[in-house]
């Protein structure tokens, strides 16, 4: 009997990455969606501290991470899209341009819904979907919950104003993430607008624009008078092209829950997008741990639709409860399946309630290559000098198997945005001779993120020195 290290975290209810880690360790490295034996996998639940007990197949969730789409199922799929960026620089102020823009041209023959995303249509008829929340905090937490459903993300720096702290955060978490990058220069319009110095001030950052011979695209806009709006959506669209966006739409679908809301008069609505195969009126569904049967489908311009493919936003009507944003939205063959699915997901998020498992040095780890591991950080220090010393000297501590990775460094005290990013990259925060703010705090209680405090470099180092070895085990 075998079983895949996916499945088996599933059942264990911890998470894949940190099995994955442990094989590791025990000298097998092998993936998520690979199958490891049944005394490799008793030893495994062993040594997460579990007890063992075989429970019959139905017991378990749902896990379709090994069932891959054969590639000739696959069609394109349109990207989907998060705008970032510093506060008042327009990142409303653009979703709302787009979107008009669309109304105008009038493709929309309806009225505009907001449903937490919408999508419009380039002139080859291909699409683009938009995500409604913008920012780097909607993203991190969506990642800290396995959710990646961000193909680009446009990065909007007003042109009189240049980097902000918050464009900086923002970079820091899509570089996190992985997740291509567009950079959309605002306010051209005003005179006041210096869009090179955008540009040279982004070389700070290791982000090489096209205009200055480098890879990312850069599109000067102005979403007030909607200037340019046209290069923005062709930018998109050619960085999409080179992403070869692709999903299988004849299949029960899967999809993510990316807002939700209790409406008076309707009950529980859920706005999904679509990531795989093609939601239907009549479908059963587990979403989160909570299960029911799709009655309607809304679209974004307030249609009622029969279905919907991937990257497709729609809202959900038929939800027992309102489930989270994040929550994995999984059409399954019938009621009684779905019924239980969510249980099991209830016991599990109960169970976890009870033992919350922190984030810490055990599950800090990318899992994905087991062959340079990373090691990821978030680092703030009272002073400029603390943190440049600091980031040098933990870089100097990167071997061939194991990497440093500063996700974020900077002054000050430790912010929620610290948290968010080390949440949804499982790094641990160090404070050196800073601490966290109130708002931070309470991201700390909430995600379990593991924070080190140090006012001796070399204390720092020899922490890090002895995590990274210990990671690696003897046998390297
Ligand atoms: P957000 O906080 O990033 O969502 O920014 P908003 O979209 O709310 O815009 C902040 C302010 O900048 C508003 O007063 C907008 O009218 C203004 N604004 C946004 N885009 C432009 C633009 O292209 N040109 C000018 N002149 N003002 C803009």
């Amino acid at each position: 009997e075998t079983i895949t290290v996916q499945e088996l975290a599933n059942r264990m209810a911890e998470r894949g990455a940190d099995l994955v880690k442990a094989l590791f360790k025990m000298g097998s490295p092998v993936t998520l969606t690979q199958t490891i034996d049944q005394d490799t996998a008793e030893l495994l639940v062993t040594e997460f501290g579990h007890n063992i007990k075989r429970v019959s197949e139905s017991d378990v969730d749902i896990d379709t991470s090994a069932d891959v789409d054969a590639a000739e199922s696959l069609q394109p799929r349109p990207p989907v899209v998060t705008i970032m960026g510093h506060v008042d620089h327009g990142k409303t102020s653009l979703l709302d341009a787009i979107r008009g823009a669309a109304v105008v041209s009038g493709e929309a023959g309806g009225i505009t819904q907001h449903i937490g995303a919408y999508q419009v249509s380039l002139p080859d008829k291909s699409k683009v979907t938009f995500l409604d929340t913008p920012g780097h905090e909607a993203f991190s937490e969506m990642r800290a919950r396995g959710a990646n459903v961000t193909d680009i993300v446009v990065l909007v720096v007003a042109a009189d104003d240049g980097l902000k702290p918050q464009t900086v955060e923002a970079i820091n978490h899509t570089k996190a993430a992985g997740v291509p990058m567009i950079i959309a220069i605002n306010k051209i319009d005003k005179p006041e607008a210096r869009p090179q110095r955008v540009r040279e001030e982004l070389l700070q950052h290791e982000i090489v624009v096209e205009q200055l011979g480098g890879d990312v695209q850069d599109v000067e806009v102005s979403a007030l008078q909607k200037t340019n709006l046209d290069g923005l959506l062709n930018a998109i669209h050619l960085q999409a092209e080179i992403l070869e966006l692709k999903a299988n739409p004849d299949r029960a679908s899967e999809a993510t829950v990316i807002e939700s809301k209790l409406d008076k008069g309707r009950g529980p609505l859920a706005t999904v997008l679509v990531q795989r195969g093609t939601l239907r009126v009549g479908d059963v569904f587990v979403a989160g741990a909570q299960s029911g049967k799709v009655r309607a489908l809304t679209d974004d311009k307030g249609r009622q639709v029969k279905e919907a493919g991937p990257a497709m936003p729609v809202e959900v009507l038929g939800l027992s409860a309102v489930p989270s944003a994040g929550d994995p939205f999984t059409v399954v063959e019938n009621e009684a399946r779905a019924r239980e699915v969510a249980a099991y997901r209830q016991s599990v998020l109960d169970r976890k309630r009870t033992t919350a498992a922190p984030v810490s040095l055990e599950n800090m780890f990318a899992s994905k290559a087991a062959t340079t591991m990373e090691f990821p950080l978030v680092v703030k220090a009272d002073v400029h000098g603390s943190t440049e010393a600091i980031v040098s000297a933990l870089n100097r501590l990167s071997t061939d198997e194991i990497r440093v990775r500063i996700l974020s460094s900077g002054v000050g005290a430790i912010t929620e945005s610290d948290v968010t990013l080390a949440a949804a990259s499982g790094a641990p925060i160090i404070g050196f001779n800073v601490r966290p703010n109130a708002k931070a705090r309470e991201a700390i209680n909430r995600t379990k993120v593991e924070l080190r405090y140090y006012d001796v470099i070399y204390h720092l180092t020899d922490w890090a020195k002895s995590a990274m070895g210990g990671q690696l085990g003897p046998e390297i």
